[in-house]
């Protein structure tokens, strides 16, 4: 498909080429957010993830029209938003602190953003009923919020944006004022909610759990600089550097200093305690980059890692299997997770995810192999994913 005009209809909001500094006490610059640059499409479920302090708050916050930019645009339906109020912006936002009225029930609650707009009664009535048919507290509206569970009373909160029938929701943690437990429950009720409303929606957190389980995009943001934008799984599969790599996936990738060595048929990745043939497609990768063959960083994620003893022979070839000393067992039910040091100095900690018939106790060798296939290789300096 090309031309801009029907590719524009597709787009619900647009932050282009965005700058955000504030200026510290001492009067220091302080660059919040940096050239952020996103198209988010009508009706995406967009991420925003990062680190304390990355940025993401800010970012959310300009296109609520909290913070003005100081430089670039912020457009939502194709118009330039950039000087408007959060009011005149057609977003509703939901917050962590998403201070229900005490002294009002459920439904005036809900009502309350209709009412100071003075829309007609009936018409508050028919959307506070739709709102609430939909997030499943028809029965709770005459309740006050004190007698409402935390769940209840986040479903409240997204009701009261609901009934606005905004083009953009915006959310800032939303459920991080919830208990472990409710807060993955509530991520999947988010998730269903999304799926019935089908409205644009900008969320941020920094647990990367519930970035990856919501978002049809995740946008990974460090140090004020926007890392890499895609589907969840992507991201997973395709970091584009070190970064992303270690803040996406729990438990986090392992990271092991590597030497790059010219074989006869290829490279080999030479680490302190193994030696791995690299795959013909990390080969190419290489030979197409100048960088410096000594200064390698290679990932591979704990559940790439698979115990020796319970594989078969065809799983695995010689040169992808390394020796370990077992430091910690953590069994968890469907798979154990091992937090392990190389042979000869416990400094160097890595981590596997292996079978749970894996029968190995602390101090005990073990012997792993690495699906190749799965590994990336880093530029040491630039953080960079060469492969
Ligand atoms: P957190 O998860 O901790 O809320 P965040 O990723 O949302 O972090 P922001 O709140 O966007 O980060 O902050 C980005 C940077 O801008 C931080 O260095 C922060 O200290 C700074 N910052 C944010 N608001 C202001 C402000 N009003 N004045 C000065 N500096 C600010």
């Amino acid at each position: 498909r090309s031309g801009t005009a029907s590719a524009n209809e597709d787009i619900n909001v647009q932050i282009e080429d965005v700058t955000k500094v504030f200026q510290n006490d001492e009067g220091n610059d302080i660059v919040a957010v940096e050239d952020l640059d996103i198209d988010i499409r009508r009706g995406e479920f967009l991420v925003f993830v990062g680190p304390s302090g990355c940025g993401k708050t800010t970012s959310l916050r300009m296109v609520a029209g909290l913070e003005t930019p100081t430089e670039g645009k912020i457009r939502i339906e194709d118009e330039d938003v950039t000087g408007y109020d959060p009011r005149e912006r057609g977003i509703a936002m939901v917050f962590q602190n998403y201070a229900l009225y005490p002294h009002m029930t459920v439904a005036e609650n809900m009502s309350f953003p209709l009412r100071i707009r003075n829309y007609p009664s009936d018409e508050i009535d028919d959307r506070v009923d739709e709102a609430a048919e939909l997030l499943e507290i028809d029965d709770l509206l005459d309740r006050k919020p004190s007698q409402l569970s935390g769940g209840q009373q986040q479903r409240v909160a997204l009701g009261r944006a609901i009934v606005r029938e905004p083009s953009v929701f915006l959310m800032d943690e939303p459920l991080s004022n919830l208990d472990a437990k409710l807060r993955v429950q509530m991520r999947t009720e988010l998730n269903e909610i999304h799926q019935r409303v089908g409205k644009t929606t900008i969320y941020v957190t920094h647990d990367q759990a519930e970035a990856m389980t919501l978002g049809d995009r995740v946008a990974v943001l460090n140090d004020g600089t926007l890392q890499q934008i895609g589907p969840p799984q992507y991201l997973y599969d395709n970091p584009v550097n070190r970064f992303v790599a270690g803040f996406i996936g729990e438990p986090p990738m392992n990271f092991l200093p590597v030497s790059i060595r010219e074989t006869n048929d290829g490279y080999d990745a030479v680490g302190e305690f193994f030696e791995f043939e690299l795959p013909r497609d990390v080969v190419r990768d290489i030979d197409e980059w100048d960088g410096s063959l000594d200064h390698v960083t290679l990932g591979v994620r704990p559940e790439d890692l698979s115990n020796l003893s319970v594989l078969d022979h065809d799983e695995y070839t010689e040169n992808s299997t390394l020796d370990a000393s077992v430091k910690v067992v953590e069994p968890m039910g469907s798979d154990k997770f091992l937090t392990l040091t190389s042979p000869t100095d416990d400094t160097t900690e890595f981590s596997a995810r292996v079978s749970p018939e894996s029968t190995v106790a602390p101090g005990e060798s073990i012997s792993l192999a690495a699906n190749l296939e799965k590994i990336h290789l880093f530029d040491e300096r630039t953080g960079e994913n060469i492969t």
